[in-house]
């Protein structure tokens, strides 16, 4: 059976799920997204990504043609109708179609698309071994061109990024602000451990405020571990005794080197195990 996509209020099957190559999502990116992951059919943390998404539409001013309330139920009907278990939601809304010129008075009927489907995870193996990851030569975009809290359909940044790393073998690249801190990766959050004490960089530091890391910060609390949002460099990554990325598709991830340097003793460490543990435990309650 085709996959079932839900657009402009209908599910259609993939093959007729279709937008104007007038919108402007397609023309300038100019929309706003969310990953959701969906464990034992269920969508885990979705008022958390609905809120996220509301507000990234609120920050480039684009009203949102349905309430959280209709949403919610437009993305449970799209992962029930494609029987969907384990699996990955995608939220996508564009400005919709207008004239060939940035001014959005111009442009009408902002399309709503879900798509529920498989996921394509990462090698298991990896959980067990670690990434390696080398640090992208491409900044995180200035804040104060585009906030990184906005979840834009403007991914370039992003992917000039991740096109450093997969050039270099790897699957994640480290992005830097541009006061040279750590920032995150192309794709999710990065976190260090330094004697027992759990360090990611704040908010403000232009990431995206990822749901994952919220969670596991969360997690991290409750089982009494410090955690610190304070700005970092890569020093801290280099002499730190452990590192992980969080994101929606990634979950917690072990990195293990960054830039051919070895991170604490090279493999996972027991508190990004534990954490990962922990998360798992969520997903599966
Ligand atoms: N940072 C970026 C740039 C992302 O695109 C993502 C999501 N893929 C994340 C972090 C992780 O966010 P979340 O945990 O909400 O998936």
């Amino acid at each position: 059976m085709s996959l079932l996509v839900y657009i402009d209020g209908k599910l259609l099957p993939k093959e007729d799920a279709k937008i104007s190559v007038f919108d402007h999502g397609l023309l300038y990116g100019d929309g706003v997204f969310e990953g959701i992951r969906v464990y034992k059919s269920k969508v885990f943390l979705m008022q958390d990504h609905i809120d996220r998404l509301y507000e990234s539409a609120l920050a480039i001013r684009l009203e949102i043609p349905l309430s959280k309330p209709e949403m919610i139920k437009a993305v449970n009907e799209t992962v029930a109708a494609n029987h969907i278990e384990n699996g990955y939601v995608r939220l996508v809304i564009t400005r919709g179609a207008g004239s060939l010129g940035l001014d959005i008075r111009r442009t009408s009927n902002p399309q709503v698309i879900i798509i529920a489907d498989s996921i394509s995870l990462y090698d298991p193996q990896l959980y067990v071994d670690g990434l390696k990851i080398i640090t992208a030569a491409t900044i995180r975009n200035h804040p104060a061109a585009l906030s990184a809290r906005v979840k834009s359909l403007n991914y370039l940044n992003n992917i000039l990024a991740k096109i450093e790393g997969t050039d270099a073998g790897c699957i994640e690249a480290l992005m830097l602000n541009h006061k040279g801190e750590v920032a995150e990766c192309t794709g999710d959050n990065i976190f260090i451990i330094k004697q027992g004490i759990v360090k990611t960089p704040p908010v403000d530091a232009g990431i995206l405020e990822g749901i994952t890391r919220n969670t596991v910060i969360k997690l991290a609390e409750q089982s009494g571990i410090t955690v610190e949002q304070l700005p970092f460099t890569r020093h801290d990554i280099f002499v730190a005794d452990e590192c992980f990325l969080t994101g929606s598709a990634a979950e917690v991830i072990p990195v293990v080197e960054l830039d051919g340097r070895m991170i604490g003793d090279g493999k996972p460490g027991p508190v990004t195990r534990d954490l990962n543990e922990k998360f798992k435990e969520l997903t599966q309650a």
